[in-house]
């Protein structure tokens, strides 16, 4: 099956430029200037989209995101995330079924804000790990979207996550480093597969709640499959002094001695980097995840973003999860990411402009989850993942430079048409593949526990009052 989708603008080079893009079966076959190409005479079944009006991008790639946290939209009370995170434990969801629908939500609302892939840094259920593995895989691919799934596993207890934690009670954690890693090799023979657009990832929480041999263990399963590899890094103040008070050197440098960045590797956040941290991970080729939104929602502060491409480190964008965000719309984060920055740097030759943020949001996306072999670019040869916006939509009017227009504007219900690996999976602004009113009655049918909006843990949280912000 091909089709052509004719004269329809795209990003090239940096440029809008209008060409002819030729679908086949799963790939792009060719791209050319607008009115040059028509579709193989021999081929039987051909699709025919005129692009007038239209723009055409890569998909997006939402760089880190928890899913199940659809549940928790809305819930969680304005807190720093030490604090968040209590609460966010508490109210996580228990049943197999949310977890679905949590994936099915998090896909669809990827689709219709421009993304193709996500990547779900995955709670699990505690004793039903690979049930909840399957019930997010079986949400994926009844939506169609590329997954990348990197399970979320720690092995050090919550309180070890605070500086000078060991003055608050410490739960053992469940299971032990060796554990986890044997459990994560079951979750990559079982549920690894590329074919069906599904990936596995390795996904420890970051370094403040795991060992050195957990994350020396993901580093080398990473290596051994091939797999990228995920986790949160340096999100608060309270997670740099952590870093100080246990290492005394920089995370990162501990990372790095331990072998955990490279290629494969995406960090989520990197609020606290200094200028070293940013010279080592892009040295390393590891990509950053910049989720502006959710640190602004939590009080994190503001990534040095402009730094970070400066030096040459990948950067790509990020939704975090609803618990943090309240939505899972990626042209918002791209946006505010875009422009939050501004107020960092007083020389407007560094500031972003939405072509960057355009190719940090599908190529440099693409990368930060190891398939940019594969997907983030309208290229000839590479997988079909593409995003037709409707131009005559009103909140992309008037016609003044769409792309500017779709970065730094309001758009809403603006996506046309998504192809997945070749497959349509929206059209007309519709997903075709899941009753999206099924999902909504799903959502309406299992309210939330909202008594989990209270702050429970005041030992906690004195705890945290003492140590950031008396001292
Ligand atoms: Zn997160």
């Amino acid at each position: 099956m091909q089709t052509l989708i004719q004269s329809v603008l795209a990003l090239q080079n940096g440029h809008l430029q209008s060409l002819d893009v030729l679908l086949d079966g799963q790939y792009i076959h060719t791209v050319a200037p607008a009115g040059t190409l028509s579709a193989s005479p021999d081929c039987q079944t051909i699709q025919a989209i005129s692009g007038q009006d239209k723009l055409l991008l890569p998909g997006f790639v939402n760089g880190h995101t928890h899913s199940s946290q659809v549940w928790q939209r809305g819930l969680i009370p304005q807190l720093p995330l030490e604090l968040w995170l209590a609460n966010v434990f508490e109210s996580t969801p228990r049943q197999l079924e949310q977890f679905y629908w949590g994936a099915v939500s998090t896909a669809v609302d990827t689709l219709l804000s421009g993304g193709t892939c996500l990547l779900d840094h995955a709670y699990l259920i505690p004793g039903q790990e690979l049930e909840t593995i399957d019930a997010l895989v079986r949400g994926y691919k009844a939506v169609g979207i590329r997954a990348v799934i990197a399970p979320l596993i720690q092995d050090l207890p919550f309180a070890s996550g605070f500086p000078a934690g060991c003055l608050l009670s410490q739960a053992a954690s469940p299971r032990s480093a060796a554990q986890l890693l044997a459990l994560m090799e079951t979750i990559i023979a079982e549920f690894h597969d590329p074919d069906q657009s599904i990936y596995i990832g390795l996904g420890p929480t970051g370094f403040h709640r795991c060992s050195d041999q957990l994350l020396q263990g993901c580093a080398d399963l990473s290596q051994q499959y091939q797999l990228c590899y995920h986790m949160h890094l340096l999100e608060t103040r309270a997670q740099q002094r952590l870093a100080q008070e246990r290492y005394g050197i920089s995370a990162v440098q501990h990372l790095h001695n331990l072998g955990c960045l490279g290629s494969r590797t995406s960090l989520a956040h990197g609020v606290w980097i200094n200028n070293q941290d940013i010279d080592l991970l892009a040295t390393c080729s590891t990509t950053l995840v910049h989720n502006p939104v959710s640190n602004l929602r939590l009080g994190s502060g503001l990534a040095p973003i402009l730094q970070c491409v400066q030096a040459g480190l990948n950067v790509s964008f990020g939704c975090d999860g609803a618990a943090s965000n309240d939505a899972q719309n990626l042209l918002e984060a791209i946006k505010l990411g875009t422009i939050l920055h501004t107020v960092t740097d007083s020389d407007y030759e560094h500031w972003l402009t939405p072509e960057q943020a355009i190719v940090m949001a599908t190529i440099g996306g693409a990368k930060g989850v190891n398939l940019s072999d594969r997907t983030g670019a309208i290229t000839a040869g590479m997988e079909a993942d593409l995003v037709l916006y409707n131009l005559n939509h009103p909140s992309l009017l008037p016609r003044t430079n769409p792309l500017q227009l779709l970065v730094l504007g309001r758009p809403t219900e603006v996506v046309e048409a998504v192809w997945i690996r070749g497959r349509q999976i929206v059209d007309q602004g519709r997903v075709l593949t899941v009753d999206t009113h099924t999902l909504h009655r799903a959502l309406r049918q299992h309210p939330a526990n909202s008594e989990a909006a209270q702050t429970h843990h005041h030992l906690v949280e004195a705890h945290y009052r003492q140590v950031m912000l008396r001292s």
